[in-house]
């Protein structure tokens, strides 16, 4: 298996500064997201708000990616391409970002509901959040990583939701995909041992209907087989000799 890198308490200071930038692109684009803004408004103030911090956004030229977002409405899942489509009331958006600082990364991804929101569309939005946390809290040292993958597994399936297979979460840190995967299903008890000083990002996919994704012909938005929405939640996070540490906490910021 590929070696999985452990950063000092050093370098897990300088995640918390990159991941607090994107913590503060997410604050932020929560206050503008609301009926008839576009998808391109929602990238343009995300990136002036990272270059604003001296970071540098980190998906924009990723593999080719065009923006400094992915933003995925309603049936799309992940990597969405921020357009000129307008948000409508009854929308869920994922916003997913990423920035730079000082060599280091954060990555970050919420969904959020526009307007008026049917009640099992905001069950599924609430459930995919909480399963993040309990992913989380199963990111201790002495651990094993499929136990993170399975408390995020038992906290989506009992209510029949689909969780997405073929993209998971993933090792962070000077770059933005590291080692390990983070699968969001697994076997408790598998895996190499979690180790403090890890850096990860934890990111359940969950689908109100079949778990089955497809890509589009522009080569990245990913949407459900079956067209019914997807929610998608994320935060970096360092396990350390205290606990799991979120890079990415918007809890503080106003
Ligand atoms: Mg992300
Ligand atoms: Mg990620």
């Amino acid at each position: 298996m590929e070696h999985i890198s452990r950063k000092s308490a050093r370098e897990i200071e300088l995640m918390r500064a990159a991941g607090r930038v994107v913590a503060e692109v997410h604050v932020l684009l929560s206050k503008l997201v609301e009926p008839g803004v576009t998808l391109l408004e929602l990238d343009a103030a995300a990136e002036a708000h990272i270059r604003k911090r001296g970071a540098s956004p980190t998906f924009k030229g990723y593999k080719g990616f065009p923006a400094t977002l992915c933003v995925s409405v309603n049936e799309e899942v992940v990597h969405g391409i921020p357009s000129k489509r307008k948000l409508q009331s009854g929308d869920i958006v994922s916003i997913d970002c990423g920035a730079t600082l000082d060599g280091y990364v954060g990555d970050s991804a919420v969904t959020l509901p526009i307007g008026d929101v049917s009640p099992a569309i905001l069950d599924l939005l609430r459930t995919t959040e909480e399963s993040l946390y309990r992913g989380i809290e199963a990111a201790v040292d002495g651990a094993r990583l499929h136990d993170i993958s399975y408390a995020i597994q038992r906290h989506i399936e009992p209510k029949g939701y689909g969780i997405v297979r073929e993209y998971c979460g993933h090792g962070v840190g000077r770059r933005l995909h590291e080692a390990p995967q983070v699968p969001n299903y697994g076997l408790a008890g598998s895996g190499p041992r979690i180790r403090s000083g890890w850096c990860l990002a934890l990111e359940p996919m969950v689908n109100l209907g079949t778990h089955e994704v497809v890509t589009l012909s522009d080569g990245w938005t990913v949407v459900t087989k079956d067209r019914r929405p997807s929610a998608h939640f994320e935060h970096s996070i360092a396990v350390t000799d205290h606990g799991p540490l979120i890079l990415t906490d918007r809890r503080e910021i106003q």
